[in-house]
Order: C-alpha cells, then sequence, then structure tokens
C-alpha cells in the first residue's frame, strides 16, 4: 500500500478548513504535499549575540522579551508593535507593523528565536519585521535556513513548515527512490529521502541546489523514459503506407508562384519519407511566422490524396481554418480537387447544395479527400473513410485529448491491413528552444524551417516610452492616410478574456473618440461571437479605406486583444503597435511582429511601455536586435526561465527544479540514462518503482 497516496483529509493534524485551499493549490494526497516545494530560501542560519548584530547582517538571536506594547499612529493610520529584547550580551528593540494580534503571541518575560535584518532608519537600529518563534521550539520559522512557499489561498509558509516537519516525520521514509541505483552514483545525485529532506529542511544553500538537481533530474528522466515508452509502441501500430509519387510531387512544386526554400524542401522531404513507412509519422513541423509551413502540408496532403486517402487538417480558429480552405484550393487547383470546410458556423452556410447529412456522407465515403476545420472536426458525427494523415496547425493550441482524438480514427484497408493509425504532422510557429524540445517533445520527430522565403523586408522595430507616443501617433496617421493599415494590441491584463476585452473595449473607445475620430477603427477580441469576428476581419481585409476617401467602411486601425496572434494575414497592415508590450513574452512578441511585413511596403512595430525597469529594456531590445524567432525564445529561457516561456501554472511544480530545464546537460545526461535503462529492460521488469512512477505520471507530462 502506497502511504503517499493517503488523502489530505485522512491527516489528523491537517485541519478541515484547510483542505479546500490545499486542494485549489493542488495539493490533495501527502505525496502533493511532499512534493510542494519552496519558492525560494531565507538564510536565518547565522546565530547572534547582540551585542555582535552588525548593520545590514541577516541573523538569529535568541533573547527575552523586556516589554512589549502597540502604538497607534495616527498619521500613517497604522499599529506599530514595539517590543525592547535582551540577552547575555545587551539589548534591543524591535518593531513590526500592522500586526496587532502579536501582543497575544509574544509575552514579556518570554524567551524567543527572532530572525531578520538589523537596520538603522529614524528609529535607530533595530529589527524590522522580524521572523519568531518560541526558543524551547525546534527552530522552524528562526535559527535555520527557512524555506519559503508561495502564499497563496491564504495558506502561510508558517503554516506549511509546521505541518511539512509532522508529516515528514511519518513519511519521509516512504519516499521512494526512481532512479535506479547505478544511475545515482554514476550521476552523482542525492537519494530520494535525503533530496525531499533537504527542500523543505536545508542543512546548507548547497544542499538545497543538489535537491534540487536529483528532482529535476528525476522529473526529466520519467519524462525521457515515458517518450522512449510511446515511442515504442508508436512504432508497434501500422499506419497507412502512402508511396512516393515522386512525378506529382515535381509537377506540384513547379505550379507554385515561388521557389521552394531549401528548408522547406528538406522538410518536405522527411515528411514523404515518414508517409512510405509502416508505422505512422509523427512530426512536428517548426517554423517562424511566414516561413511557409502551409506549402509543405499541402505537399503532404496532395500525396495522400492523389493515393486515394483522406486527410484531415485541423486549425485553432474559424478565420484560420477559412483561411487554409482558400489557400488549398489556390495551390491545388491543376489537381483533381476534393477539399471540404467543416466549422461550426460555416459548415450549414457553406455547403448550400448540400445539407449537413449530405456532407457528412461525402466525408464518410471517402469523397472529400482534405477536410479542413475547427474544433468541430472532433466530433462523433464526422467519420472517415480511409484517414491516412491529420494535420494540426498551431498545435500547442489543442488539447492532448482534441489531438489524440483523430488519431485513434482508425482505418481498414481493402487488402485486409486493418485497424491503421493516421499519420501525425504537427505544426507550429512558436519556437521552441531545443533544451525544451528535447525534454517535452523526446517521442516526436521534429523538422525546421529555419530559412525564410526570399524578399522579406525588414520590420522596424522600436521601443516606445510614453512621451514617445504623440509622435508615433502622428505617423501612424501619415502611414494611414498613404493607405496602410495598423493594428494596437493590448494585454490580456486579467487572466479572462472577458475583462481584457473589456480593456480592449475602453481603449477602442477612447482612440476612436479622442486620438483618431477621423479614422475608422474596429475592435476585435475573443468574447465575440465568431460571426461578429469574420465581420470584422471582412471590414479590416476590404479595399478602399480612409485614404480612399473613406468610401466604403474598411477599418484603419484594429484593435484586439491577443486573439490576433494566431493567422491572421492581412498584407496592407504594415503597423503593430503593441500597448504594455512589457507583459508578453518574447516569442509572443515576435508573433504579433509577423502579423505585419508581409507586403513590399515598409513595416513598423511600435512595442508601447511604461515600464522602465532593466529587465524589460533588455528583453525589448533582444526583439529590436533579432528577427530570429528561435533567437529570441532561447533568450525568453534565459532570461524568464522555463516556468514562464511554457506558461505552465506553478501547480506545486518545483520552480526552482524547473530552472534546470533551462539545463541542456543535465537533460541530456537524463535522457542517455533513460535510454540505456530502455535498452536493457524495455519493460521495465527490474525497476517496478520506475514502472509504478512512469504509469503514474502518463497522463499528465505533456506540455499543453
Ligand atoms: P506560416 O509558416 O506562418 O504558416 P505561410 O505558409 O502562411 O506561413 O506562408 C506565408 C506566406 O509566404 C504565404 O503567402 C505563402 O504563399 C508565402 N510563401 C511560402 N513559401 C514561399 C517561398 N518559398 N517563397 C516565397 N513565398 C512563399
Ligand atoms: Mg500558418
Amino acid at each position: 500500500m502506497d502511504h503517499l497516496q493517503n488523502p489530505l483529509s485522512q491527516i489528523s493534524f491537517i485541519e478541515k478548513n484547510y483542505l479546500k485551499k490545499l486542494e485549489k493549490l493542488g495539493l490533495e494526497t501527502v505525496r502533493d504535499f511532499l512534493y510542494f516545494f519552496p519558492a525560494r530560501y531565507d538564510d536565518f542560519s547565522l546565530l547572534k549575540k547582540i551585542g555582535d548584530l552588525k548593520l545590514n547582517e541577516t541573523a538569529t538571536i535568541e533573547a527575552k522579551i523586556k516589554s512589549i506594547q502597540n502604538i497607534r499612529t495616527w498619521k500613517k493610520r497604522m499599529t506599530i508593535t514595539e517590543a525592547s529584547i535582551e540577552d547575555s550580551s545587551g539589548s534591543m528593540r524591535i518593531i513590526w507593523f500592522n500586526q496587532p494580534f502579536l501582543l497575544s503571541n509574544l509575552k514579556e518575560g518570554g524567551t524567543y528565536r527572532f530572525s531578520g535584518k538589523l537596520i538603522s532608519d529614524s528609529k535607530g537600529l533595530h529589527l524590522s519585521n522580524p521572523a519568531y518563534e518560541t526558543a524551547s521550539r525546534l527552530p522552524t520559522n528562526t535559527g535555520r535556513i527557512v524555506p519559503v512557499y508561495s502564499e497563496t489561498y491564504g495558506v502561510t509558509s508558517k503554516w506549511l513548515r509546521w505541518k511539512m516537519s509532522q508529516l515528514l516525520k511519518v513519511y519521509l521514509k516512504e519516499i521512494p527512490e526512481i532512479v535506479p541505483n547505478a544511475i545515482l552514483k554514476r550521476q552523482k545525485l542525492l537519494g530520494a529521502e535525503e533530496a525531499i529532506k533537504e527542500l523543505h529542511f536545508p542543512s546548507s544553500l548547497e544542499k538545497v541546489k543538489e535537491a534540487q538537481k536529483k528532482i529535476a533530474f528525476e522529473e526529466m528522466f520519467l519524462i525521457q523514459l515515458n517518450a522512449l515508452r510511446s515511442r515504442k509502441s508508436w512504432e508497434d501500430s501500422k499506419s497507412i503506407q502512402v508511396k512516393f509519387d515522386e512525378k506529382l510531387v515535381k509537377k506540384f512544386v513547379k505550379s507554385l508562384p515561388f521557389k521552394l526554400t531549401n528548408a522547406q524542401k528538406k522538410s518536405s522531404f522527411q515528411i514523404i519519407k515518414d508517409l512510405e513507412k509502416k508505422y505512422p509519422m509523427n512530426r512536428l513541423l517548426e517554423g517562424d511566422v511566414g516561413s511557409g509551413k502551409t506549402v509543405v502540408a499541402a505537399i503532404a496532403a496532395l500525396e495522400a490524396m492523389m493515393a486515394g486517402y483522406q486527410t484531415a487538417i485541423l486549425a485553432p480558429t474559424e478565420v484560420l481554418a477559412r483561411q487554409h480552405f482558400e489557400t488549398f484550393g489556390k495551390v491545388l487547383k491543376g489537381f483533381s480537387q476534393k477539399i471540404g470546410l467543416l466549422t461550426t458556423s460555416v459548415s450549414q452556410t457553406f455547403w448550400k447544395k448540400n445539407t449537413k447529412k449530405n456532407f457528412l456522407g461525402k466525408i464518410k465515403r471517402g469523397d472529400i479527400k482534405i477536410l479542413i476545420g475547427t474544433h468541430a472536426l472532433i466530433q462523433k458525427s464526422v467519420e472517415f473513410n480511409k484517414l491516412a494523415l491529420v494535420i494540426i496547425d498551431e498545435q500547442h493550441r489543442f488539447g492532448v485529448n482534441q489531438r489524440a482524438y483523430l488519431q485513434k480514427q482508425t482505418s481498414t484497408l481493402k487488402d485486409g491491413s486493418k485497424n491503421t493509425i493516421p499519420h501525425l504532422l504537427s505544426m507550429t510557429a512558436t519556437p521552441i528552444p531545443r533544451t525544451l524540445a528535447l525534454a517535452y517533445f523526446g517521442n516526436l520527430d521534429i523538422s525546421l524551417l529555419d530559412e525564410m522565403p526570399k524578399g522579406r523586408k525588414k520590420i522596424i522595430t522600436k521601443i516606445v516610452t510614453p512621451s514617445k507616443r504623440k509622435e508615433i501617433y502622428d505617423f501612424l496617421r501619415a502611414e494611414i492616410e498613404s493607405g496602410r493599415q495598423a493594428f494596437f494590441i493590448f494585454p490580456l491584463i486579467e487572466e479572462s478574456e472577458k475583462i481584457s476585452g473589456k480593456a480592449a473595449t475602453e481603449e477602442h473607445k477612447n482612440l476612436a473618440e479622442n486620438i483618431f475620430p477621423d479614422l475608422k477603427i474596429g475592435l476585435l477580441h475573443g468574447r465575440m461571437k465568431p460571426k461578429e469576428k469574420e465581420a470584422v476581419m471582412a471590414k479590416f481585409s476590404a479595399k478602399g479605406g480612409s485614404a480612399s476617401g473613406g468610401k466604403n467602411d474598411r477599418i484603419d486601425i484594429l484593435v484586439s486583444t491577443s486573439v490576433i496572434e494566431v493567422g491572421v494575414d492581412v498584407p496592407n497592415a504594415t503597423i503593430m503597435v503593441i500597448e504594455g508590450s512589457e507583459r508578453f513574452g518574447l516569442a509572443q512578441l515576435h508573433q504579433f511582429r509577423g502579423r505585419v511585413g508581409r507586403s513590399d511596403h515598409q513595416s513598423y512595430c511600435f512595442l508601447f511601455t511604461d515600464s522602465t525597469s532593466e529587465n524589460t529594456s533588455q528583453r525589448l531590445h533582444a526583439l529590436i536586435e533579432s528577427e530570429d524567432g528561435f533567437k529570441l525564445a532561447e533568450k525568453d529561457l534565459e532570461i524568464r526561465g522555463p516556468g514562464q516561456f511554457l506558461g505552465t501554472q506553478q501547480s506545486g511544480r518545483p520552480d526552482s527544479a524547473m530552472q534546470y530545464l533551462g539545463d541542456i546537460k543535465l537533460i541530456e545526461q537524463a535522457r542517455l540514462e533513460a535510454q540505456s535503462v530502455f535498452a536493457l529492460d524495455p519493460k521495465l521488469e527490474k525497476f517496478p518503482v520506475l514502472k509504478e512512477a512512469l504509469e503514474k505520471i502518463d497522463k499528465d507530462i505533456h506540455l499543453e
């Protein structure tokens, strides 16, 4: 019986009124609790006498309280608790702000440990807001290296430390060692028990580092093993083999209005080769915004279509699905076209001659060879005939289950081959640094479009401080008068699109009424209905505009939340203004910038910011210096750390251990060790603990 799986509700010393709060932190079992790691540490391990304390020194002293009282200051409307303390070497003062309840915890004549920094201000030398605890108690909140947990939902670090010490007493011995012994030795890693103990009750900061490394290694080792296993089972399954039709591909490439880049050729060939294999492809096509992923996808879909099979193409938004439908229609014009579009709002109106039922019938019979759509594709009512290939655009926009759904669409072929699994091509414009790709996509093959089509103009990028706003507004007006268009992006101020939608609505009003009353300003945000969004996009993509006397109602400036990030393609828009740009990650800013620079006109990206912090300036400058999405992603990883980069909530995942995910060496070592274990014992029969751990995490290590 695995006691670590005991629910916290069964632990007598965890107060019942805490259970809900802990649940919000993602802590439901003993294991969750013990694996909830500190965000940082305060080093209170230096023990001193009052007489030896130095200015600005952080230390712990043990002393008796001579007097303690609350003083109300009317001017600043706060309560100051002032204590006078003494030990054998002298006496000193302590001041706490706004904690009048301290009087009931700290008694005159009692002896306590106090930890804090000795400071000097108008009140003279004193400790300000020190941590404290009764001297007779084992050092928990003072007198040691004290862990500081991220305090949310009313769960304090103090409480967590106290409960952690109680839980560890009972359960420390039960912490399983997942990493095989030989590897622990080879990699010079702490044992599991020691690592957990050191993280919550450190003996030194060096040990904390070692413990974090152990946890990171363990996590990475599991991820890598998991990847190897899923790859193996993937390779054991069967696919529809699509034979390379050289003539066909040559004809297609010739029909394009441009020459493929070398990167496009190389990636296409990798995909063509994969399609020929007995087991399904599982490949990620990674390429910066505008690097030309769509044509590569089209080659794969064309091959499948001409061999008589079906392809499903999944796009995250209506706008994008429709765009793909048009593009595919265009580039595949010279070939037998059996392309369909299925989105929730389009399916009825678009296929006028077909009822939806008819249309679904065509898919089921296999008459529609390339089906492009949004989430509407992922429904029971949509059945395929011979689905050979699934292409997922902007794959990070889809959940694991949604992606897995299409993968489960098995086909039975005439030659008797049964239950084939479609080839999978995922596409992303989010450049994933090599370390993270290794860490999270260990079971994928990756094709890179690391080369832009020729002849693109460099986008001029500028940081705009508040004093320069007016200048930029004037410049923008001049550009619009000469026929161009602009985007204004507002950051997601709160988590919810509802609130940021409101912010964008207000900004839209401000721009339309106060700044550009003579121009046409449109608004787009995630809370609008698909039809409304489409109508706005149509007005933005229209010809005409204020420059041509405003005869139609083309939008000059489109105000939007970050929903604009994917897909939108309006070549006449040449100016991208990003408000509060410091709030976005570099990779995302780069995506926004990629919305302009799509025509012969010079394009601009203005990064508005009020922030004067060094970090912001460093990040935004990186954007000016580089147009390379991959370099920017690496930079983001360096500056903000992988947790931020992946957008993972801090759900108890050791943020400190996450830091190590930026450590390519650790990842590579974990990968090598996982490979050696897997090669020896793929079923992990000799490693039952490891096997069990793998089965547990199987579900939640995918990158969302
Ligand atoms: P993304 O990788 O962002 O999805 P797209 O596939 O939408 O990029 O391509 C962006 C634009 O570049 C499209 O208008 C496409 O026709 C064009 N394009 C693609 N490949 C080339 C190429 N080799 N040379 C010139 N233009 C290209
Ligand atoms: Mg694209």
